[in-house]
């Protein structure tokens, strides 16, 4: 068993978070305790599913099994927005605990903001209720467009502790992240490596060589260097424990930079907040 060397990130209500944890989504559900368990045992402790992944179950056998005390492991999972009411979100989370075999998550989020109806205020009342219940260790948001944060503050005394959103060198997202970073929001990171597609990027792939470790080293260590959370997904063994490794080099200012400059007006790999129905 790999002890873990991950940092953490203090979030707003003083819960300490992995910066970086393991993603799930697409895992099936039968191949999620294998996967979970091979993530475990390379030293993640953070993972990141939601109910609409369909593999709770299978990251709950993981973590049952695996030989780590549950208080050194940070579990996340999230509310989808067919769930959206007090009840129904209440009603989601207990199912999550049953699903995952556990009394209570680490973090809770609404997936999705489903704007065009206002479903997500009351599903963040729920959030909070059970925030306020000590039944979740910290509750926040997913894909939330800085309107949609605006709305929240509208209603609820209590900031989202992480604001999880698409973020990768060829969509970086930087109103977003800067509104979450001005409201005292944790930005975390969903498909940090593009879902794979941003590691044949030349620039990329001239700076990996250069220091000698992987592309996807490089995109996970430029997310890491601006201090966001990231989550990134694999189900290949190698891959697991590669994309843990970036504690033993650092990219120079100006690798930073020319990886910021590959910002795309249209590189989304996933849909519009702003139109996304769920
Ligand atoms: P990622 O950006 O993490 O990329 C995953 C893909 O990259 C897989 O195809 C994987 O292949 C490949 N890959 C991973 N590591 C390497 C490597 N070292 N070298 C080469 N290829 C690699 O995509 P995801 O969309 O999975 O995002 C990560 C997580 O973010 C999700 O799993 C989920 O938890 C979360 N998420 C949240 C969303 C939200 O709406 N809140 C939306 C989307 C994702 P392989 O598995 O074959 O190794």
């Amino acid at each position: 068993m790999q002890q873990s060397t991950v940092p953490h990130v203090t979030l707003n209500n003083g819960s300490k978070m992995p910066q970086v944890g393991f993603g799930v989504f697409k895992v099936t559900d039968d191949d999620a305790a294998d996967v979970v368990g091979s993530a475990i045992e390379s030293g993640y402790r953070s993972i990141d599913t939601a109910s609409l992944y369909g593999n709770e179950h299978g990251v709950g056998r993981a973590i049952a099994n695996a030989d780590v005390p549950r208080e050194d492991l940070f579990i996340t999972s999230k509310v989808w927005p067919s769930e959206y009411s007090f009840d129904g979100a209440l009603r989601a989370y207990d199912e999550s605990l049953a699903k995952l075999g556990l009394e209570k998550l680490d973090l809770y989020l609404l997936h999705w903001p489903a704007p065009q109806t206002d479903g997500y205020l009351e599903a963040w009342r729920a959030l909070t209720h059970l925030s306020e219940q000590g039944k979740v260790g910290a509750v926040g948001v997913s894909n939330f467009l800085p309107e949609h944060l605006t709305r929240l503050a509208d209603v609820s005394d209590i900031v989202p502790a992480v604001n999880q959103i698409e973020l990768h060198p060829a969509f970086q997202n930087r109103t977003s992240a800067a509104v979450n970073a001005e409201r005292g929001i944790a930005t975390e990171a969903w498909s940090p490596l593009a879902q794979g597609g941003a590691l044949g990027h030349p620039k990329i792939v001239e700076i990996a060589a250069r220091k000698r470790c992987s592309p996807a080293q490089v995109i996970l260590r430029w997310h890491l260097q601006q201090g966001r959370i990231i989550i990134p997904k694999s189900q290949t063994p190698s891959r697991i424990r590669e994309n843990l490794e970036l504690f033993g080099f650092t990219l120079e200012a100006s690798d930073l930079a020319a990886i910021d400059a590959l910002d795309l007006a249209d590189g989304r790999v996933g849909p519009d907040p702003a139109t996304f129905a769920g």
